[in-house]
């Protein structure tokens, strides 16, 4: 396994900047995960990675050494595609030692591999079917289990999980982090998937309009988001984002949004009369009187989720989402006083977190 560096990757396709100066350090073992809309470039990453595309500037480096010249076989990377792309009329076992055997590896040597991949795949009773007779999720493995003998020093993963349907890709999301820990591999893994970045990640980077945004461990991202797109972009639901301006009111902050105040006691900024945006999570918002602010947001109407309820309401000309808890009932129309915490309020200042 290697480290993975790039350093000031640049790449356009005419006048598309589809990356533009992406620095990035993934340790070695580190499962990494470039997180982003589509069209941010993540897939352009990757493949330049792969060397499947060349970058215009900058340099991609394994263990601190460069492969720019290096041609694709020669990197020592494996792709896994959303495609899978197997061989339809070649069994399990041959296509997991197909890339072995274009190698020149000798034929025990690959044995030994696929059995060892099936093995830890848990793929074995598959060696002797073909893709066809495979469900998506087996697929999803064999494909994986493809990349895995060629034991390559950076596993490169474009959306694996995207053509699985949403149960089956969390129990195959499961069992990737399983085998992540059990081979302490390099991974590179693009996904536009808020909740497969959180819950795979030991490093997320959050992509937009080929830039890097933010580079952190997952809760760090969505306990400390660098900015607004951030911090909209990951929560579900999304973060509750207000413009207004900072004012000092009997020698205590306030901020003054769209038709509200909130009382920001016990906040140290000095943005006083500035304009900011101040953001609050669903969750950090407590229903019922006794926190430190109250404010008072009328129901427009609730989204019961089955575990838990999101309550969209208007406070002042804006609007809000609160998550309360299942047997939460209120009625549309219902006036409903709602706490929040200053310590739990994300302030930004020209879109940077203050
Ligand atoms: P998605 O999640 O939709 O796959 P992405 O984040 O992977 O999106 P890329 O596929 O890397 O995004 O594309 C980044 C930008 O570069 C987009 O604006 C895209 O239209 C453009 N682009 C990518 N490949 C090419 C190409 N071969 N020719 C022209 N433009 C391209």
């Amino acid at each position: 396994m290697a480290s993975l560096t790039l350093k000031g990757i640049t790449k356009r396709f005419g006048k598309i900047v589809a990356l533009s100066g992406v620095d990035l350090h993934v340790e070695d073992g580190q499962f990494c995960v470039l997180l982003g809309p589509s069209g941010c470039g993540k897939s352009t990453l990757l493949n330049i990675i792969a060397g499947l595309i060349l970058q215009d500037e900058g340099s991609v480096l394994l263990d601190g050494q460069s492969v720019d010249r290096l041609a694709p076989r020669d990197r020592d990377v494996a792709m896994v595609f959303q495609s899978y792309a197997l061989y339809p009329h070649m069994k399990v076992a041959q296509n997991l030692g197909f890339g072995l055997r274009m190698r020149g590896v000798p034929k025990q040597s690959i044995r030994e591999r696929v059995l060892e991949a099936a093995r830890l795949l848990g793929i074995e009773d598959l060696l002797d079917r073909k893709p066809g007779d495979l469900s998506g999720g087996q697929r999803q493995r064999v494909a994986m289990g493809r990349a895995m003998v060629r034991r390559p020093r950076v596993f490169l993963l474009d959306e694996p999980l995207s053509n699985l349907d949403a149960r089956l890709r969390a129990g195959v999301r499961l069992e990737l982090k399983q085998l992540h820990r059990q081979i302490k591999s390099t991974i590179i893994y693009v996904t536009h998937d808020q909740v497969e970045a959180m819950t795979l990640g030991d490093q997320v980077v959050v992509m937009r309009h080929g830039k890097i945004h933010q580079i952190g461990r997952p809760e760090t991202i969505y306990e400390r988001p660098a900015d607004t797109f951030v911090a909209t972009f990951i929560g579900s639901p999304e973060m509750n984002l207000y413009r207004g301006r900072l004012l000092r009111k009997d020698d205590r902050l306030h901020f003054q949004g769209p038709g509200f105040s909130l009382d920001l006691r016990g906040l140290q900024i000095n943005l006083e009369e500035s304009e900011v945006e101040v953001g609050i999570r669903p969750e950090d918002i407590g229903i019922g009187q006794g926190g430190t602010t109250i404010l008072q947001a009328k129901v427009e109407m609730i989204s019961n989720v089955g575990s838990e309820k999101y309550i969209h309401a208007h406070l002042g000309q804006g609007t809000l989402t609160v998550r309360a808890p299942k047997e939460a009932a209120f009625q549309p129309g219902q006036i409903i006083p709602l706490t929040i915490d200053p310590h739990r309020v994300h302030i930004f200042h020209e879109g940077r977190r203050i």
